[in-house]
């Protein structure tokens, strides 16, 4: 074992580092998100307030830091990153970072390099993530109103995703749309989203809103559950069980009129915690072993530390070692507040 306080012998390390992070219910660890930045260009009602307060930029990480923990990960069986935010791509310098990663592709040890982005720097960076050996991307958009997506994101404008979406197709990036299911607001449309995504081969992923960081509204205005959606969707296609998996939270079903997927994350209505694979890292470096937990672990001191690896390949193994079985997020009318008082811009979703 490792010591909890980062003690442990170098030898010891370097056992430790040989093998899989197993956490405490015997799931393996092999998906790690990072939020590079938690600065964006958007302020989505269900995910900030209008006035948010960032870090300062002295707390963040550097690139190479990042580039540093990431490639820790790897050693130790993880197979797929995601970058995400904040908005990804508004980090300064982010596709040094993307082009350093890359080599994780090259040697074989990452099977996937990917990020989740609100679309809006996509044109300008679409071709380069092709070119680093980024296969597919997320994309996040909620609605195809251009005013009903301007009051969504606040500062968002329509035209530009489009074009960003547009840029991504053409360099040959694979694009998953993912909307959040929002009550009164986009819950008419997301059949025509679906019809639309599905029409450029694009897969659509809905997903419920989470209790996440104080916001201006009430979550309970906006939470809608994904049971609901699926049956209204239903009304129109045919919804057909699939067990395609991207290594995600989200359960598929294909749309036997368009051909394509569509996917379902629940962590309202169906908490998916059992076969969980993922942790989290924010652009601090504090890992989150849970989306929906405030146990953290600091990587960024055993990081600075030492130029060698082994304090935080031992923080690592400390952390995962606590990491819990689930969440449990509650929307009804006694919590109506945050479950958790972080936005899920610092985690990154
Ligand atoms: N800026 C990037 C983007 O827009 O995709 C990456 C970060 S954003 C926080 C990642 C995803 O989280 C987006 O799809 C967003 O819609 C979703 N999201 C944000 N707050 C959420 C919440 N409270 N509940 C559910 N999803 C949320």
């Amino acid at each position: 074992m490792v010591a909890a306080n980062g003690t442990a012998s170098s030898n010891l390390d370097r056992t430790t580092r040989s093998r899989a992070l197993i956490d405490p219910f015997q799931r393996a660890i092999t998906y790690l998100r990072v939020s590079v930045t938690d600065r964006c260009d958007f302020r989505c009602v269900y995910c900030m307030s209008e006035h948010m307060s960032f870090l300062p930029k002295a707390d963040l990480l550097s690139l190479e830091e990042l580039d540093r923990l990431c490639s820790a990960f790897v050693s130790r069986g993880v197979r797929k990153l995601r970058l995400t935010g904040g908005e990804p791509l508004v980090r300064r310098g982010i596709m040094t970072l993307v082009a350093s990663l890359s080599r994780h592709l090259e040697s074989g040890a990452l099977d996937e390099l990917t990020i989740t982005t609100n679309g809006s720097q996509l044109e300008k960076y679409a071709d380069e993530l092709k070119a680093y050996g980024v296969a597919r991307i997320n994309v996040s958009l909620d609605t195809l109103d251009p005013d009903k997506f301007r009051s969504i994101t606040r500062w968002g404008e329509l035209g530009k995703v489009m074009a960003g979406i547009d840029a991504a197709l053409a360099a040959g990036l694979k694009i998953k749309i993912n909307a959040v299911a929002l009550k009164g607001v986009n819950e008419d449309e997301l059949g025509d989203l679906l019809a639309w995504a599905h029409g450029r081969g694009m897969d659509l992923t809905v997903i419920e809103v989470m209790p996440l960081g104080d916001i201006d509204e009430s979550r309970l205005d906006q939470y809608m559950p994904l049971s609901l959606v699926r049956a209204r969707l239903a009304q129109r296609y045919t919804l057909e069980d699939i067990d395609y998996r991207t290594g995600g939270p989200a359960r598929y079903v294909r749309v036997k009129e368009t051909g394509g997927r569509l996917g379902f994350i629940t962590p309202m209505t169906h908490n998916f915690c059992e076969s969980c694979n993922r942790v989290r890292v924010t652009c601090t470096g504090t890992l989150y072993m849970c989306l929906g937990q405030n146990d953290a672990a600091d990587l960024r001191a055993p990081l600075r530390a030492s130029a060698s690896d082994d304090l935080l390949q031992a923080a690592i193994d400390e952390a995962i070692s606590r990491k819990p079985k689930g969440h449990d997020f509650l929307i009804d009318r006694r919590h109506n507040g945050p479950a958790l008082t972080r936005h899920m811009s610092t985690t990154g979703g």
